[in-house]
Order: structure tokens, then C-alpha cells, then sequence
């Protein structure tokens, strides 16, 4: 049996370390139950620092219990109570590391204390082996009795903590000030501990002091909100999920519900919410619901699991429709399955915003390959733009111009037509307007593209011109956000004249716009150019908002009739009677009037009759690639 020979050791007793071994098992067993944000590497140092921990704290308890047991080979105990302080060290070593990476340390900064704190360990180690041969540190001798002797690990702790309050100290504006006294307060709380434990000559109680430390990162950092009304938990968690899920094979359903306002209602109406948990809590295993910003709540489950899940679907939206009529929320349901097309985990998210985006309030969709695919079109269209407008060539070959010839009925020849923009794009090949001219206007991207067009319109006509066509003019068609440019004007002109073209010769088409700020800006950029000769359309007449005074403050050239209120004129005398009635008052206040979507000839009288002057549509030719214009030109 192994006695103590010197009175300078402290007494033992398993508690503390069993203690820290089923706390660090619980906080394992937590870390996987429940929802914290484990973003990779700093979520495996927790992981690893647990598992130090762990060792540190079982070395612990074999090698001190042992010493006081009989027939135990001293090799036994010098090893167990080697692993327990490396193990201790290494935990330390790792919490300064994390807190670090939180303080923002430059990595060299890292790197050299990462450096300085390996070597301290190696040193220590050496230098307590070293103590123990001398004698001076802990050993055992012949008698079996044991030392404490001088212990440099707990000089190596104290270093550890003097160096993390320090430096905790010195960072201290790079944290917020709540994390700042979280971590703070708890590391002074260990250490007094360990003061304590000190007066009371305990040696009992080290491991443990060291885990509380871990424990306040963990909850500082990683913890993820739970909404008690809603039973959801924070949205970032999603995509590690789905990740997880899919790396073990697992397919998955995905059901997003997106209801505007209705935290605020769920808040307020206790029968909202027992609707709710019925809804998302149906008969299915291990569902995981999520709440994203925006009232989107995310329904995650495997089908491994719920093998009847088409079932389950089914019965979850004909719930959801009896209980919808009584409370009047607005929603979205999307419903998605894992696909191996979808590449990347982060595009489920994106694939359900983009749905989302798109669909009306008060519908269900169910996404299907076809969506996926429009999806990455949509982000590969996307790309080209952006990469389009960053090249800022002007003769972008991606961007087509296409052309429909106008009639001019004063003349009967198509002397004018209007320039429609298409992209040829090497993945999708040709993409109309509808695709991309919403995005880019989104995006902002849809600038660039004007100018080309402009350019390369241009361009086709200094052409036409040289070889001898008659063209009286070309419009090309301009979004709101290319007025809002200060140098819009400037690019136009630079661009007419350096194809030497005559500014009359071009025309700019622009639609109504509603605000204030954008008519006012249309108003001075008109008043500009039209200066030079310039001539501008109004497009898309009668399409939803017409304000007739605001029309008249802009001295347009051509109002250009919407194909929907020739379809509007069909309808009954009384219709035709009012376009007419549009179409008599601009031709008494001078303005030229074209139809647009003339497709036979009975629309054709009847823009006749409504003082058309310039006839467009598929009667005529449909958009063509602007070089076969030609074909409707007349030669000098
Ligand atoms: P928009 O300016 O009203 O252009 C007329 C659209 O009507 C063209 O569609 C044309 O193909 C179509 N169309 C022509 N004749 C007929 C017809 O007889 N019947 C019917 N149903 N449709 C006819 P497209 O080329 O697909 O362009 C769609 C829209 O995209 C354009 O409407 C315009 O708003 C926008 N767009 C096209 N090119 C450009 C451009 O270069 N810049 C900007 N900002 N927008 C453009
Ligand atoms: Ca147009
Ligand atoms: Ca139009």
C-alpha cells in the first residue's frame, strides 16, 4: 500500500472528479439533443476540449484511488498521473486557442502563443518527470510511500489563467460586453474555487473548476434560440441538419410554411397555437421545425422514418385548410423533397426563398426537378449577368440584339422598328426578357445591358445606313434605374455619336413610372436629350396605371397602345369606345399613337380606326435577329 510520506498533498476524494466526468457525459449528450449553432472547427475544439476532459478527469480517479490500494505498480500511477495533467493542460491549451479565434488574434499572433504554449507543456512535462528522478517532485520510493513534492502543472495552470485573464483583459473591446463579463466571471469564479479548495488542503475539486470554463463558451457562443411558443429553434441550424442528414443517407422532406405576421398573432391567441402544434406535430417522427426571420417556419423530417409520408403531407394540408378560414393569415406552403440535383446543401434554403419568391400568397407547391433546374438556371443567368456587367464590353457577344419592324401606315414601309434584347448563353442557350430582365433589375445589373443594346443597335444601323437601307428610326427600350444614372445622358450621346449615327435617328422607350422621384428624373433626362433630337416612346400604355396629367408634362413622341387594350377593345362597345377615346385625345394633342400586338388583320382595322399610326405585331414579324432587318428595309 502506497502512504504519504509528506503532509504537503492535499486529501482526495472521487467526488469532484466523478463530478466532472458525468458533467462532461451530460454536456455530450446535450451538445448532440439539442440545437446549438456547431459551426465546424470551433464547435470541434468543444468537442475535443470535452473528451481532454473526459481523460483527464477518469486518469484522475484510477490514479488516485490506486495510490491508496495495495499491489499497484508504480508505472501505473506515474502514467495515470501523467495523462491527467497533459490531458488538463491540453483542455486549457485548446480554451485559450477558442477564445482567441473569438478575439480576432492575427494569425501570427495565434500561431506564436499557439507555439509559446506547446512548448510551455513539453517543458513542464519534462521538467515534473525531471523532478520526479531528483526526488524533489512527486515520486514513490521503495516503501511504496508516495511524495507530492514540487508539482510544475499547477505553476503551468496558474500561468494558463494569469495568461487568459490577460489577455481577455487586453481584447476586451473586441468582445461584447456582455460575452466579455460571461467569460470573465466564470474564470474568476474557477479560480477562487480553486483558492478554496487550497485553504481547505483539498486536491479534489481541480478538474471540475477547469470544465466551467468550457461550459460558459459553450453556452456564450454555440447556444441557439428556442421559441417556447412555437417549439422552433433558430433557422441557422437548418443547413447543418440537412447536411448531417443527407451525409448519412437519409432522404428528406422539407415543408416551409411562410405566414406573415403570425408570431405576433401566436403570441396573442392561445387557439392559434394549439392549431399550430397540431399542424406541424401530426404523426410525424423526429420532425425538427425551424424558424427563420420573416415568419417562416421549416418542417424538416426523414423519410426513413415516416415511411407513409405522402400521407402524412396530405393530412397535414387538409388540416391546415380547415383551420386556415378561421384565423385569416396570409401563407405559403412549399413542400420539398432531398434531390441528388441539388448540389450544394446551402441552395435548399436558397431553392425554398427563390419558390417562395416567385408563388402567390395562399397557394401550396410542391418544388419538383423542373423548379430545381429553373433554379440554377436562374443563378447561372444570374452569374452571366454579373460577370457581363463586370466586363463592361460593349460588345458583350452574349448579349443579342433582336428587331420587329414597325409599319408606318402615313408611309406603308417599315422604316422603324424596335430592338428587344435576348442572351445566348452557353448552358441555356437563347433566354428571353421574362428570364433575366426581371433579375437583372433586381440585381441591379440591368444598366450594363442597356448600353449594349444601345451600342450594337447602333452599330447594326451605322451598317444599314452604308449600305444604302433606309431606316427613319430605332427604339430601344430603357429600364427606370438606367434614368437614374447621373451619367445616363452622357453614355447615350457618347455612344450615338461614336458610331456616328444622328441622334434623331435613335429613340428611347421608357415606361410610366410611379414614383415621384423616378417621374421627375424621366421628366429632365427627356427634356435633355430630346434637345439633341432624341426621340422618346411611352411604352406599354394602358398597362395597369395611366395618369393622363402626368403623361402630358413629358413631351413624348410616340405613345405606344399596349396589346391589352386592343384585347380590351374587343370586348364590347363601351371598351372600344374608351381606347378610341384615349387614342382621339393624344392624336388631338399631337402625340403619334402605335399599336403594339397587332396579330391579323382584324386587329389591324381596328387600330385603323383608332388613329393608329404605326402598326407592330406578330402580324407583321415576330422579333428577329436585328441583322435579317433587311429583309423589311427599302434600298435607296
Ligand atoms: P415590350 O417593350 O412591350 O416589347 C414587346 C414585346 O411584345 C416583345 O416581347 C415582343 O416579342 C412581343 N410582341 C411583339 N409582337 C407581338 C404580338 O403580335 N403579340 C404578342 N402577344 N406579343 C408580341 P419580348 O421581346 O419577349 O420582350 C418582352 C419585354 O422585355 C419587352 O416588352 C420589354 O419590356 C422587355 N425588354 C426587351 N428588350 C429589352 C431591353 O433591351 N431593355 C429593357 N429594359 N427591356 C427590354
Ligand atoms: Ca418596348
Ligand atoms: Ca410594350
Amino acid at each position: 500500500m502506497f502512504a504519504k510520506s509528506d503532509l504537503n498533498i492535499g486529501s482526495y476524494t472521487p467526488v469532484g472528479d466523478i463530478i466532472a466526468l458525468s458533467l462532461c457525459i451530460i454536456m455530450i449528450i446535450l451538445v448532440k439533443q439539442t440545437y446549438l449553432r456547431k459551426e465546424k472547427d470551433r464547435f470541434l475544439i468543444i468537442m475535443h476540449i470535452l473528451s481532454f476532459m473526459l481523460i483527464a478527469a477518469s486518469a484522475n480517479i484510477f490514479m488516485q484511488t490506486y495510490l491508496v490500494k495495495k499491489n499497484v505498480v508504480p508505472a501505473f500511477i506515474y502514467t495515470m498521473r501523467m495523462l491527467h495533467h497533459v490531458c488538463l493542460s491540453m483542455t486549457m491549451f485548446l480554451y485559450i486557442r477558442y477564445v482567441q479565434g473569438s478575439l480576432w488574434l492575427m494569425p501570427k499572433d495565434k500561431k506564436r502563443s499557439r507555439i509559446a504554449i506547446a512548448f510551455i507543456i513539453i517543458f513542464t512535462i519534462l521538467l515534473d518527470i525531471t523532478a520526479s528522478v531528483l526526488k524533489i517532485g512527486f515520486y514513490i520510493n521503495k516503501k511504496h510511500e508516495y511524495n507530492a513534492g514540487l508539482d510544475f502543472f499547477e505553476i503551468l495552470y496558474v500561468v494558463f489563467a494569469v495568461n487568459m485573464i490577460y489577455m481577455l483583459i487586453k481584447y476586451r473591446k473586441r468582445l461584447l460586453m456582455r460575452v466579455f463579463t460571461g467569460i470573465l466571471s466564470v474564470l474568476v469564479m474557477s479560480n477562487l474555487l480553486l483558492c478554496i479548495q487550497g485553504i481547505f488542503k483539498q486536491i479534489s475539486y481541480t478538474t471540475i473548476c477547469c470544465l466551467l470554463p468550457i461550459i460558459s463558451i459553450i453556452f456564450l457562443f454555440h447556444s441557439n434560440p428556442y421559441n417556447t411558443d412555437t417549439g422552433a429553434v433558430s433557422g441557422e441550424f437548418f443547413t447543418d441538419e440537412v447536411k448531417d442528414n443527407l451525409a448519412k443517407g437519409n432522404e428528406m422532406v422539407i415543408m416551409c410554411c411562410h405566414m406573415p405576421g403570425f408570431s405576433v398573432y401566436i403570441a396573442k391567441s392561445p387557439v392559434l397555437k394549439a392549431e399550430f402544434m397540431d399542424f406541424f406535430r401530426v404523426n410525424i417522427k423526429k420532425s425538427i421545425l425551424y424558424s427563420f426571420p420573416n415568419d417562416c417556419f421549416v418542417l424538416t423530417f426523414t423519410k426513413q422514418k415516416n415511411s407513409d409520408y405522402e400521407k402524412i403531407i396530405d393530412k397535414m394540408l387538409s388540416n391546415f385548410s380547415e383551420s386556415y378560414s378561421k384565423f385569416n393569415i396570409d401563407y405559403k406552403i412549399i413542400i420539398m423533397e432531398s434531390s441528388d440535383a441539388v448540389t450544394d446543401v446551402n441552395d435548399y434554403h436558397n431553392i425554398i426563398d427563390y419558390t417562395d419568391m416567385k408563388m402567390p400568397f395562399n397557394s401550396v407547391v410542391r418544388i419538383n426537378d423542373s423548379d430545381i433546374k429553373d433554379y440554377y438556371d436562374k443563378n447561372y443567368i444570374l452569374t452571366q449577368l454579373e460577370d457581363i456587367a463586370a466586363k463592361k464590353d460593349l460588345s458583350d457577344p452574349r448579349v443579342l440584339v433582336y428587331c420587329q419592324p414597325v409599319l408606318n401606315i402615313n408611309t406603308g414601309q417599315y422604316d422603324t422598328a424596335e430592338a428587344l434584347m435576348r442572351l445566348k448563353l452557353e448552358k441555356t442557350g437563347m433566354v428571353f426578357p421574362d428570364q433575366f430582365i426581371p433579375l437583372a433589375e433586381q440585381f441591379n445589373l440591368i444598366h450594363n445591358l442597356s448600353m449594349i443594346i444601345l451600342n450594337k443597335t447602333c452599330a447594326a444601323l451605322r451598317r444599314f445606313l452604308t449600305d444604302g437601307y433606309i431606316v427613319k428610326r430605332i427604339s430601344v427600350n430603357f429600364s427606370a434605374i438606367d434614368l437614374r444614372y447621373d451619367s445616363f445622358c452622357d453614355e447615350v450621346k457618347s455612344i450615338i455619336e461614336k458610331n456616328s449615327i444622328e441622334y434623331g435617328k435613335i429613340a428611347v422607350e421608357i415606361t410610366e413610372s410611379r414614383s415621384e422621384a423616378d417621374f421627375n428624373l424621366m421628366k429632365q433626362r427627356v427634356l435633355q436629350l430630346q434637345d439633341l433630337g432624341i426621340k422618346f416612346y411611352l411604352d406599354d400604355f394602358g398597362t395597369g396605371y395611366s395618369n393622363f396629367e402626368r403623361i402630358m408634362e413629358i413631351p413624348f413622341d410616340i405613345i405606344k397602345f399596349d396589346r391589352s387594350l386592343l384585347i380590351e377593345s374587343l370586348k364590347n362597345s363601351s371598351s372600344q369606345y374608351m381606347v378610341k377615346t384615349f387614342a382621339n385625345m393624344f392624336h388631338d394633342l399631337k402625340y403619334s399613337i402605335l399599336f403594339e400586338g397587332v396579330e391579323n388583320e382584324y386587329d389591324e382595322d381596328r387600330c385603323k380606326l383608332m388613329m393608329a399610326q404605326y402598326l407592330q405585331g406578330y402580324k407583321y414579324s415576330k422579333p428577329i435577329p436585328i441583322e435579317e432587318l433587311t429583309k423589311f428595309l427599302l434600298h435607296v
